[in-house]
């Protein structure tokens, strides 16, 4: 097993903690990654015990901390009067014996990149974006736009919410606009009001919107969300300009002070982008090809838990690799240990949406802690294997 040649499609969180993770089994992989860097865009990302758990077995949870700086209290908040709705302490090491963090997305992936090419400085090839595949009984070839084809044993989808190994293997499926738009931004902390940098970790909830903000680098930058109800069709992306005015008028009725963060972000510098939902692969292998992250599961962020839930699966697979004989028994402990997980809060995250925003008779709703639905107990560094067709546990 040790020698099996193993291709990773898309060198974003998932492809490179997935490379890491087979890395720290004594795999060795290729990540072939579209662009022509590695780059992330702009923006915040939480990370959840649930993941911290990998993230500290693969030996790069230190940095990240380091980055981070240390978290604080959560609150949930009154859309409109700013009222605290709920509270939820950072006792996070004592509860699940790994801490939250919130993470710019860039530090999470030069933590990530760094560790993997520090184990093999050939491992990332960039300029390469995926085509198309052919396998049969021996091997598997990929092809790349750049006329680059690639010969591999296995091959994982890991190229994110439009992936095209997903299209390529399970065929290409009906794409849901959501409704939603949301819109991101990061603004220098120093420009935002002094009443919300007192408690910089808050989400306000109210019917049809929430807004987001909490502080990133070592409360250097706050990061800002918002995502609303939209009925008219908006592009899908992370890199879409949009004017502060829009986002203004929007959440015009806001709690006055996080309205001004809005108008604190700098020119040039503002997101929006129309959330897209796929449905739940019911299998996420097929023959030499099993799919990773949001090309398996792509999730809305009502519970901030894609990239997690990626780390959770990268985690999983390398275990899996670790455990099996053949690459079929690796793939069927994988999928059988991650599909119900993955599925489950991919679906869970859809609920939530309507739960936080959808409150009009009962006032604001913050929603289900992710907390009470379990999300953050789980452990993908010790979680039991359990191969897809038997059902077996192994470890
Ligand atoms: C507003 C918002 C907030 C979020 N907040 C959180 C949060 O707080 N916590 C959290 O856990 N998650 C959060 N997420 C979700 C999280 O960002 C994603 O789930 C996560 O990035 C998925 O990782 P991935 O590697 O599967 O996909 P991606 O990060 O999309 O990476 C895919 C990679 O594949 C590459 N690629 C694509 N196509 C090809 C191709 N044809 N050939 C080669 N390479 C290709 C891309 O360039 C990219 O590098 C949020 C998402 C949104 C929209």
């Amino acid at each position: 097993m040790r020698g099996t040649r193993i291709a990773i499609i898309g060198g974003g969180i998932g492809g490179l903690s997935a490379a890491l993770a087979l890395q720290h089994f004594g795999f060795r992989v290729r990540v072939f990654e579209q662009a022509r860097e590695l780059r992330e865009v702009g923006a915040g990302v939480v990370i959840s015990p649930n993941a911290m758990h990998a993230l500290n077995f693969l030996g790069v949870g230190a940095r990240i901390a380091r980055e981070a700086g240390p978290a604080g209290m959560y609150f949930s908040r009154h859309f409109q009067s700013g009222d605290v709705l709920k509270t939820r302490p950072n006792d996070f090491v004592e509860r699940f014996g790994a801490a939250y963090h919130q993470l710019h997305r860039v530090d999470l992936q030069a933590a990530l990149a760094s560790a993997v090419l520090q184990n093999d400085p050939g491992c990332v090839l960039l300029d390469h974006c995926f085509e198309s595949l052919v396998q049969d009984s021996e091997r598997i070839v990929a092809t790349f736009s750049n006329g680059a084809t690639v010969t591999s044993e296995v091959l994982i989808g890991c190229d994110g919410s439009t992936s095209k190994v997903r299209a390529c293997v399970f065929g290409d499926e009906v794409v849901n606009y959501t409704g939603q738009v949301a819109f991101r931004a990061l603004v220098p902390m120093a420009d935002a009001p002094a009443r919300l940098r007192e408690n910089p970790f808050a989400m306000f909830v109210g019917a049809r919107r929430y807004f987001l903000h909490y502080p990133l680098r070592h409360r250097t930058i706050m990061n800002v969300i918002g995502v609303g109800r939209e009925p008219n069709w908006q592009q899908e992306g992370w890199r879409i300009p949009a004017a502060v005015e829009e986002f203004a008028s929007i959440y015009g009725d806001l709690y006055p002070p996080a309205l001004q963060l809005i108008h604190a972000i700098p020119p040039g510098t503002l997101f929006k982008w129309g959330l897209r939902d796929r449905e739940p692969l019911s299998q996420y292998t097929k023959g030499r090809v099993t799919m990773l992250g949001d090309a398996a599961h792509p999730m809305t962020p009502f519970l901030g838990q894609g990239a997690c839930i990626a780390i959770e699966d990268a985690m999983v697979l390398g275990r899996a690799f670790a455990a099996a004989d053949s690459f079929p028994e690796a793939f069927a402990l994988y999928e059988g240990t991650r599909k119900e997980r993955a599925n489950g809060v991919q679906l869970a995250s859809r609920r939530q949406a309507d739960e936080i925003q959808g409150a009009t008779t009962r006032g604001p709703n913050p929603g289900t802690d992710p907390v009470d639905r379990g999300l953050y107990a789980y452990n993908p560094v010790t979680v039991p294997l359990t191969a897809a067709d038997a059902g077996r546990a192994v470890s």
